[in-house]
């Protein structure tokens, strides 16, 4: 436990129980920081929010979330609470769960590169997670293994193979892993207490020195949700089949959909004439959205890029196999593919081209 007592580690990792009683023992409010003592303090926190908003936080994936932290710890430090509130403040769920993403992301490239004695304490004093320590070669050698309900828990949720519990070491209940999947595993519990404490917050109104950045952050959010609104004001999902309503219900609130259910809707909408640009527009609300990567995705699946070849619908069998038909198809009048459920029962308007 010593481990994470030092003003170096809560800095590094403020989601401590460590940190938080460190900033309490400090008694400084939201509105003292507004001081030009604490502009420091100040300036760091807009940081972590803009970071966040702007690019979800892929300045500390691509870049050293070390080099990227305040040299002087105690304005890291207390920059987190801050950015909390400021992002509190937003009230905006798309806000919320974006900086959550951020922070999760830097916590877990800093957790990467972190003595392995630190990460372990992280992971099982903070975030509760069954881990112990191993010794082992198999592909490659292996100091820790986790509980395969805890790995579970969140590796369930990803798409890659190497994550599936079929493809890992598996001995006595623990499964073997490295300590930079154990910190992508860390992430996601990291993101969940991020966003609670957002909530904990509630609705707050940001002191007089905060309203203009408030303000214009506002104003940002409302201007992506405009462009968005324009670009998706053609869809018209009441034609659709269950399985893609429910899957752009699903994304319209912000829920991350696995791989082939990404493909599913994305090949869907491309085949009843959506333009590229509006197929990206119903990515836009994940909090991981990234427009070059999903315009990339997009467009390969349109054809358009690699194999030049546009990817059809998967028929209703494979949506079947992968838990994505509604009811068994007991609403789609025995259809065997999404489109022709739409063909069917919708206006169905192929297009010429592909954008
Ligand atoms: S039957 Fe086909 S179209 Fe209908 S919900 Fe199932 S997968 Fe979708």
């Amino acid at each position: 436990m010593d481990l994470l007592l030092s003003l170096e580690m809560i800095a590094k990792y403020p989601f401590t129980k460590a940190a938080k009683e460190y900033v309490s023992s400090l008694r400084i409010d939201v509105e003292s920081l507004g001081s030009p003592e604490f502009s420091r303090i100040y300036e760091r926190a807009k940081f972590r929010v803009e970071e966040a908003l702007e690019k979800g936080g892929r300045s500390y994936e691509i870049g050293d979330a070390r080099a990227i932290m305040d040299r002087d710890l105690e304005v890291e430090l207390l920059s987190f609470p801050l950015a909390l509130f400021m992002v509190a403040a937003l009230d905006d769920d798309f806000a919320s769960r974006r900086f959550g993403l951020a922070e999760a992301i830097r916590a877990e490239t800093l957790l990467s590169n972190e003595r392995p004695e630190v990460i372990e304490a992280l992971a099982t004093e903070e975030l509760g997670l069954d881990l112990k320590k191993v010794k082992k070669r198999l592909d490659k050698d292996y100091e820790l293994a986790i509980h395969f309900t805890d790995y579970l828990k969140e590796a369930s949720k990803f798409n890659a193979k190497e994550w599936k519990l079929v493809n890992r070491y598996l001995e006595n209940g623990y499964v073997y892993i490295t300590q930079r999947e154990l910190a992508r595993l860390m992430r996601s519990s990291i993101e969940r207490y991020v966003l609670a404490r957002i909530k904990a917050i509630g609705n707050v109104r940001p002191p007089e020195y905060m309203q203009e950045f408030i303000k214009e952050q506002k104003d940002k959010l409302l201007a992506r949700k405009y462009k968005i609104e324009k670009l998706a004001s053609g869809i018209s999902p009441d034609s659709w089949p269950p399985c893609m309503k429910a899957l752009h219900q699903s994304l319209t609130k912000g829920e991350s959909l696995s791989h082939f259910a990404n493909f599913a809707l994305a090949s869907f909408l491309l085949n009843v004439g959506m333009s590229v640009d509006d197929v990206v527009s119903v990515y836009a609300n994940r909090s991981d959205f990234d427009e070059r990567v999903a315009r990339y995705q997009i467009e390969h699946i349109a054809g358009m890029k690699g194999s030049r070849t546009k990817y059809t619908t998967p028929s209703c069998g494979t949506m079947q196999t992968h838990g994505l038909c509604i009811e068994q198809g007991r609403l789609c009048g025995g259809v065997k593919n999404p489109l022709s459920y739409v063909r069917r029962f919708g206006r169905f308007k192929p297009k010429a081209t592909n954008s």
